[in-house]
């Protein structure tokens, strides 16, 4: 396949996709063991066009053992802090020299626009991993005066290590599967641990690419393992084996706690980045043009497919109706087409399933009364389209409001005071992230402290920066990733108390 829509491909992405796809474990590429394949859809067109291994129980046990061999050797977690740094970097380099092959692969297998594959899913990666490469020489305990009691005539000594948890296993969503590896992949590896990642079953291509990369850098076998699979075979049975110490997980809420129950069983360490229904809250000193460019920001981004996508949009009732206004115009009018093609701002949705599950949400919508402002409906033809929509005449018990959409559809609601504001905003089960769009310093630092959410922006939405940690407040996770937070993810700390 050397055109796809019409566009060239580089060469690289052909040459990937023209060879047949095994899976990473124990340094060798292999395929499952029953000898079954998962197909790879094209959601511009709903056409297959490749194929990779369905990963079960078994390789998932092959691979946690080609892990524990890694891990338990030494080869990772005894390399010199400053020789896995160096091997991350290498990675980074790597990635970063293969960027176009990677961004077209991205495009291709999730249908997100290769522009923003390039500069956000390829450019934050190779941007992450160098940022925790260099926490690799960094991770350090403490020590402490101890005050023991009874023993006066002894002096004592304590102090703290951080030492790798171990092998960790890390199930990863289909929305931005580059970058959901990496910020995985990275720090465990940082820390001294060995991974058993298993991408989604929609995307898997990028995490297959990317253990390619950890090949050619010369990493020892074993320590990064790739199992592509399904989430209640080869995702649950990773949850729940006893041979790893850490289960990262990325995802649903729904899926987020069958992880964390599986995990307590065994009292695997257990991180959990679920699901999302942010408000962007607009007070009424901003600029209705500012408003309505970044709340379309803050939901169109990635086809509204982002645990933070901004999508209840609150604007203060004196600003409604323009705003409501400009950013119809701005849904109306953006560019939909294949992720492959440059021109696209909005591509299709990741699958058939996910367009079907959003527009039962837009319908459920219109069943409760609400109204499409703009878009509202599937694209024509056989692609996985939505047109990017507005939903007003909405009220806070619609399911609409209530429940993560996972796609291009905001419910735009007008709100009068501060207290009102944040009560609704925190009227979720969800507290993942939140934006304020205002210029008066005072009631923007009233607001954030009331605000439950993992994330809180001001006059932006959707920036993610490495140094910062990210995580959700109330069911939508357990833990932080990234910034320092991230390596205490992935290692524990020991007490050691000594006599001298
Ligand atoms: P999902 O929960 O359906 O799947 C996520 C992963 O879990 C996939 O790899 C899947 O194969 C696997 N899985 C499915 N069933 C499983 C099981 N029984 N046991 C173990 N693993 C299983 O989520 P999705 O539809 O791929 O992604 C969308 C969701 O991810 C949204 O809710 C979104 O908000 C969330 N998300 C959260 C963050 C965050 O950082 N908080 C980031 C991206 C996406």
């Amino acid at each position: 396949m050397n055109k796809l829509h019409g566009i060239e491909l580089h060469p690289a992405t052909a040459a990937f996709l023209a060879k047949p796809r095994r899976m990473l474990i124990g340094g060798e590429w292999v395929d499952a063991l029953a000898g079954q394949t998962l197909p790879v859809v094209d959601p511009a067109d709903g056409e297959t066009f490749c194929r990779v291994p369905a990963g079960e129980a078994a390789d998932i046990d092959r691979a946690v053992q080609a892990a524990s061999r890694a891990f338990e050797s030494g080869d990772w977690p005894k390399m010199r802090p400053v020789d896995r740094e160096r091997l991350l970097l290498k990675l980074a380099d790597l990635l970063e020299a293969n960027a176009q092959e990677f961004a077209e692969l991205e495009a291709i297998d999730n249908g997100k626009p290769v522009t923003m594959a390039r500069y956000v899913d390829v450019g934050l990666s190779v941007d992450f991993i160098r940022y925790m490469a260099g926490w690799a020489t960094k991770i350090e305990g403490s020590t402490m005066e101890l005050s023991v009691p009874l023993v006066r005539d002894r002096e004592f000594f304590g102090f703290t290590r951080r030492e790798p948890v171990g092998v960790v296993g890390a199930i990863i969503p289909w929305n931005f599967p580059l970058l959901m590896a990496v910020w995985k992949v990275a720090p465990a590896l940082a820390a001294g641990c060995t991974m058993i990642l298993k991408p989604a079953e929609d995307t898997p291509l990028t995490a297959l690419r990317l253990g390619e990369l950890v090949q050619e850098a010369g990493y020892p076998a074993g320590v990064l393992n790739v199992v592509t699979g399904l989430g209640h075979t080869a995702g649950a049975a990773l949850a729940a084996h006893t041979g790893i110490q850490k289960i990262a997980f990325t995802g649903s809420t729904e899926i987020g706690k069958l992880v964390g129950k599986a995990a307590m069983e065994n009292m695997t360490r257990c991180s959990l980045e679920l699901g999302g229904k942010s408000p962007v809250i607009v007070l009424d000193d901003v600029d209705p043009a500012v408003a309505a460019a970044g709340a379309a920001q803050a939901i169109f981004f990635n086809q509204g497919q982002v645990c933070t996508a901004g999508s209840r949009l609150y604007v203060h009732r004196s600003r409604f109706d323009e705003v409501v206004e400009q950013l119809s115009a701005i849904a109306a009018g953006m560019k939909m087409g294949p992720g492959i093609d440059p021109s696209t701002q909005i591509g299709p949705l990741v699958s058939k399933v996910q367009q079907n599950r959003v527009m039962d949400y837009v319908n459920s919508g219109y069943a409760e009364g609400a109204r499409a402002a703009a878009g509202g409906a599937a694209g024509d033809g056989p692609g996985c389209f939505v047109r990017p929509t507005v939903l007003v005449d909405v009220h806070d018990n619609m399911r609409v409001v209530r429940e993560e959409i996972f796609g291009p559809v905001v419910v735009a609601q007008p709100f009068d005071d501060l207290d009102e504001i944040a009560r609704r905003a925190n009227d979720t089960p969800f507290g993942l992230a939140a934006s304020i769009w205002s210029n008066d310093l005072s009631r923007v630092h009233r607001l954030i402290p009331k605000i439950k959410a993992g994330t809180v922006w001001v006059n932006c939405h959707n920036i993610i920066e490495n140094v910062m940690p990210f995580g959700g407040f109330k069911q939508s996770g357990i833990g932080r990733e990234a910034g320092r937070s991230a390596l205490e993810l992935y290692t524990e700390p020991k007490s050691v108390i000594m006599m001298l």
